[in-house]
């Protein structure tokens, strides 16, 4: 069986989705929703050090290689 693999998702498909793991992190994620939906084209990106993608400022890690950002 093969597994659904982080990296392997393309972009037109990959708009923003938090996957809530414990009910702990429900604030932090609804944060980071709002914080993104405040800042729908921040001159703020990140870019990415390992692949050079640019990142929207809510992001930890990159969405291209999951290179952490911050
Ligand atoms: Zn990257």
């Amino acid at each position: 069986m093969r597994r659904g693999g982080l990296g392997e998702i393309p972009f037109t498909h990959a708009y923003p989705e938090i996957w809530i793991m414990e009910a702990a992190d429900e604030e932090r994620a609804r944060r980071i929703v709002v914080e993104f939906e405040q800042t729908p084209s921040s001159p703020d990106t990140a870019r990415c050090a390992a692949c050079g993608e640019m990142n929207p400022p809510a992001f930890e890690i990159c969405w291209r290689c999951g290179n952490t950002l911050r």
